[in-house]
């Protein structure tokens, strides 16, 4: 595939950092642009010490245009892959504003400085919660929207706003990709997911228990209705997504005009299942217990796995042992946790 220079939006973040490798690994070149609102600067160094040269980095916010417009300005980008977002479904419900602000917001000002700017090529981080509780399991793309919290609502709002974007003028190809939940590090273990407060996800959660950071998992609910009670989710390696994007990419390169699909494995794992896994893979013993159910969750998100592989020849290749195994090389080794 030919090589394009690609703005990546929210590089420095754990999805962003690993697709940084995958695009730079593709043969692109690729510039990122972090607020680090939530990423440590130290993941640049690290990621200049994995390729061998220096990363190109504009420390900028999304919703800044002026940023934004000097960027396009001195980059000349052919496409963007834009991560650059809030995530936290909880944070999301206290602070429905900043949530509005940075994804729409962002979205909305990132999109007027492509077009001013002839590009016209982005690939779009979406997510399986705009399925809400889905009718169907596993969940295909045509599902219908159900927006259950603000995080959630920002991203199908994104998703229409680049639907009626698309509409408007032929010439934009756009890739939205809803990821189930990313799991997992980068082999080199020098980077991953690196949450600097009490992690909400299931995963990192689990690796701090098994670093010894904190004393016990909770597990939320043993009364749902999947095969041992727990919460079913379709985890998929991190590298196995961020090839998604490349593939996206090249995709809308030759074709010219956009796709929407799942990346997930389209197998699903419950809460036990993935603590049984992470014991395996630390060897430590992870203490848990049964909780009550975490407000506004689903039972069973698992992904139809089949558009993927249909329009992007997308197929994953990592197992939950692999991405218990990264994930612990990564959390126990010398590069994560930093105070930066
Ligand atoms: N979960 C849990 N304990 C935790 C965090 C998550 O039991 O400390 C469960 C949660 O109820 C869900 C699954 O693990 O069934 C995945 O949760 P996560 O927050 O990682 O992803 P999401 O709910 O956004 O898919």
């Amino acid at each position: 595939m030919a090589k394009q220079r690609v703005l990546l939006t929210g590089g420095a973040g754990y999805i962003g950092s690993h697709t940084y490798l995958a695009l730079v690994d593709a043969g692109h070149e690729v510039t990122i642009l972090d607020s680090f609102a939530n990423a440590r600067q130290s993941v640049i160094d690290r990621l200049g010490r994995i390729i061998g040269t220096e990363v190109d980095v504009i420390e900028a916010d999304v919703r800044d245009a002026h940023a934004l417009g000097a960027a396009f300005a001195a980059g000349r980008f052919d496409a963007v892959v834009h991560f650059a977002a809030l995530k936290a479904v909880s944070e999301s419900v206290e602070k429905p504003l900043d949530y509005f602000d940075v994804n729409i917001g962002g979205l909305t000002t990132l999109l007027r400085v492509m077009d001013a700017h002839d590009c016209r090529r982005l690939v779009f981080s979406s997510s399986a919660t705009v399925y809400g509780v889905p009718d169907e399991t596993p969940t295909p793309e045509t599902a219908e929207f159900r927006g259950m919290n603000p995080y959630g609502q920002t991203k199908i709002m994104g998703e229409q706003i680049l639907n009626w974007l698309s509409a408007s003028d032929p010439r934009w190809a756009i890739g939205i990709l809803r990821y189930f939940n990313p799991a997992g590090a980068h082999g080199s273990a020098m980077i991953g997911e690196d949450p600097r407060d009490i992690p909400n996800n299931l995963m990192p959660f689990i690796s701090k228990v098994a670093k010894g950071e904190l004393p016990k998992i909770s597990v939320f609910g043993d009364d749902y209705d999947t095969p041992d009670g727990t919460g079913v989710r379709d985890y998929i390696h991190v590298e196995d997504l961020a090839r998604g994007h490349v593939l996206s990419l090249a995709r809308l390169f030759e074709s010219g005009e956009g796709h929407l699909v799942n990346l997930g494995t389209g197998r699903g794992y419950s809460v036990l299942e993935v603590i049984a896994a992470y014991k395996r893979a630390s060897n430590r013993d992870l203490a848990y217990e049964i909780a009550p159910r975490r407000p506004g969750d689903v039972p069973i998100y698992v992904a139809a796995a089949g558009k993927a592989a249909d329009v992007l020849g997308f197929r994953t290749e990592k197992t939950l042992d692999e991405m218990c195994a990264s994930s612990w090389a990564w959390i126990s080794g010398p590069h994560s946790g930093g105070t930066d």
